[in-house]
């Protein structure tokens, strides 16, 4: 079938299309209604059907697949390798699951998550989902007061989380920032379970609350799955915070399931019984979907990364594809920029007949790193657009329906099930193609969106539902060329004003990046008394020996753009300030670039980038 129908039945026959994508699921009773939407914008997708995300992700493939690999977790911080077949993990998904309710944790309880990336943070997340209770991952690392603010919107019953991550090699302590946490939160679970992977030479217990997992599990234990209404809440995830307070997305069991598996046929193209590497952290929603339910739900074999793409060097991504032969592969434009400043080697030099093709997501991907990256893999590379908020793609190509040609720097498609609609900022008016516009969907969204922010709904209406009168806004600009192909144009937040014409930052990036010794780089807008708002530019160079100078850049920008987007000035950096999920913080550039404080930095990367960026300014 050719795509474009797919999508248009997808929308003209709602109940119809979804009723056919849920049997990818099993289900324990069959819904009675496809879709309730009596109470706009709030959706309820498979009424009155009964099904459990961990039945679906372990329990159901015992029968086929018990004997196949479901996960193998490699760590080139710590050295090691370990695999899990399909009856191993319900071995130890079960385990957790007894701890857990062992110490008390009924259906509905919340369950915070803090967890470096190693198998027992997806045992515990299946734990979770098994014996109904709802969880919340927070990416490990973050700071005490990030943590305690998580734990005090979601008032949890257990934390569960473990002795320490690593990176880069070196150690990073979790302990007694989960003590410091739980000091400032309000709301404290009663008991910590602590996973000790040997990381911590003075790790302490406190008694009475912290509980030791390798004491606490026991050998054997058979705990059934609870059975849940498919609008049942399976867990909370707080949105990454690039642009201010992270938004606890809530998502439902049955929809979810199904957006899954769905996407897994259609988009990811996954076979039961290959092997899939999504390059995440299980604290993002990519981790949530793409490392752990969505290819278990499909039956393959999933890889957790605990590592960086450039040790022990550049080839280590490339390697893990050849070893493990991965079909489908899913990655950051971020990482892939990373990987173009090392030599290209790294990458040939490895069998990567397996991959079927590259998926990435996340962050604008320029046209030339789109084009470096396809060049270097001879494989598909395709750009697909979602948010937490969607929890699966919502622009991308879908080969499994029909292989359309890819453009550059293009995430192709409205994904069908999705209504998208580009609305003029002001008059809320569809723009014309080539006009840019804000990225909407005209709800009812879809089966797997979020259905609420946790515990206010008035919350979810009030920030998505207001810009465009009872439509789902996602602060993207977006453009729509003549051939139907989406290109985003950065965040609505993102946009400045140079003497009344009005530019989205990311055109500039775009435009900086096609300077040949561009390796990244990051635009903001600064007050000008002159002109309103001026542009200014901070890049990284893939070589910073050839001396390039800012005066080549500005030319490349008025050659790409026009001399009214020329930045006011070019600073050259080593590396740029970015949140732990990888993505530009513009907001405290511009802050400084203003000489304000650059606010909340609680999950920022790497703070010497802010330091260099100061720098430069002065
Ligand atoms: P917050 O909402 O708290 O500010 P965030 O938006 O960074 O944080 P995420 O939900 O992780 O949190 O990121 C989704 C956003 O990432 C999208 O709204 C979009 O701005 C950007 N994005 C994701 N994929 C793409 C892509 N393929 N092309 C362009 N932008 C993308
Ligand atoms: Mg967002």
């Amino acid at each position: 079938m050719k795509y474009q129908e797919f999508h248009r039945r997808s929308l003209q026959d709602r109940e119809g299309f979804w009723a056919g994508e849920a049997k990818l699921v099993e289900w324990h009773k069959p819904f009675k209604q496809v879709l309730d939407y009596s109470k706009p914008p709030f959706a309820k997708w498979f009424v009155g059907g009964e099904t459990n995300l961990c039945h679906n992700a372990v329990d159901r493939h015992l029968a086929k697949r018990a004997d196949q690999k479901a996960l193998v977790w490699i760590s080139t911080e710590v050295n090691e390798e370990k695999s899990f077949t399909y009856k191993e993990l319900h071995l130890e998904v079960n385990r957790v699951a007894a701890m857990m309710r062992s110490l008390g944790v009924k259906r509905g309880d919340r369950v915070i998550v803090y967890m470096p990336m190693i198998p027992e943070a997806v045992f515990a997340i299946l734990a979770c989902a098994r014996i109904g209770a709802v969880h919340s991952v927070v990416f490990g690392g973050f700071a005490a007061a990030s943590l305690a603010a998580r734990i005090d919107d979601a008032k949890p019953s257990l934390m569960i989380t473990a002795d320490g991550g690593s990176r880069m090699g070196k150690v990073v302590l979790y302990k007694a920032l989960v003590d410091e946490s739980l000091r400032l939160a309000q709301h404290p679970p009663k008991k910590v379970l602590l996973f000790n992977r040997g990381l911590d030479p003075s790790l302490s217990f406190v008694k009475g609350r912290d509980v030791d997992w390798n004491e606490a599990k026991p050998k054997r234990a058979s705990v059934p799955c609870e059975w849940l209404e498919s609008s049942t809440p399976s867990y909370i995830l707080y949105t990454s915070g690039t642009t201010g307070h992270p938004k606890g997305v809530q998502r439902d069991v049955g929809g979810y399931c199904v957006a899954l598996a769905s996407s897994m046929k259609r988009i990811f193209c996954g076979e039961p019984g290959e092997t899939m590497f999504t390059t995440s952290d299980i604290g993002w929603v990519v981790g949530h979907s793409y490392i752990i339910y969505a290819p278990l739900i499909a039956g393959m074999t999933t890889i957790l990364y605990e590592g960086v793409p450039i040790r022990p060097d550049a080839g280590i991504w490339w390697k893990i594809v050849e070893d493990h032969k991965v079909a489908v592969m899913f990655s950051a434009p971020t990482a892939i920029r990373v990987l173009k400043k090392h030599d290209v080697s790294f990458l040939r030099k490895h069998d990567l007949s397996s991959l079927k093709h590259l998926y990435l997501a996340g962050e604008p991907l320029d046209e030339p790193t789109h084009t470096w990256i396809t060049q270097a893999l001879g494989r598909p590379v395709i750009d697909h657009y979602w948010q937490t908020e969607t929890g699966w793609p919502l622009l991308s190509a879908v080969p499994g329906v029909e292989r359309t040609p890819l453009k550059m720097g293009s995430p192709s498609f409205p994904v069908y099930g999705y209504d998208v609609h580009l609305l003029h900022e002001r008059t809320g008016k569809p723009v014309a193609d080539g006009e840019k516009g804000v990225v909407t969907i005209t709800p009812p969204l879809p089966p797997g969106c979020m259905t609420t922010v946790w515990g206010d709904d008035e919350r979810f209406v009030r920030t998505y539902f207001k810009d465009f009168k009872n439509i789902y806004s996602t602060f993207d600009w977006g453009i729509r060329d003549k051939d139907g192909y989406y290109f985003i144009l950065g965040r609505t937040d993102d946009v400045i004003n140079v003497a009344g014409h009005r530019l989205g930052t990311r055109e500039i990036e775009e435009a900086v990046s096609m300077h040949s010794n561009v390796a990244e780089c990051a635009v903001v807008g600064v007050v000008d008394s002159l002109k309103g708002q001026m542009p200014l530019a901070f890049a990284v160079l893939k070589d910073a020996s050839k001396g390039t100078s800012q005066q080549e850049i500005m030319e490349t920008v008025d050659k790409q753009l026009g001399a009214i987007a020329r930045p006011k000035a070019v600073h050259f950096v080593t590396l740029l300030p970015k949140t732990r999920s990888g993505k530009t913080l513009r907001r405290s550039i511009q802050a400084l670039a203003e000489g304000r404080d650059p606010g909340d930095l609680t999950t920022i990367e790497d703070p010497t980038a802010l330091e260099q960026i100061r720098k430069a300014l002065q």
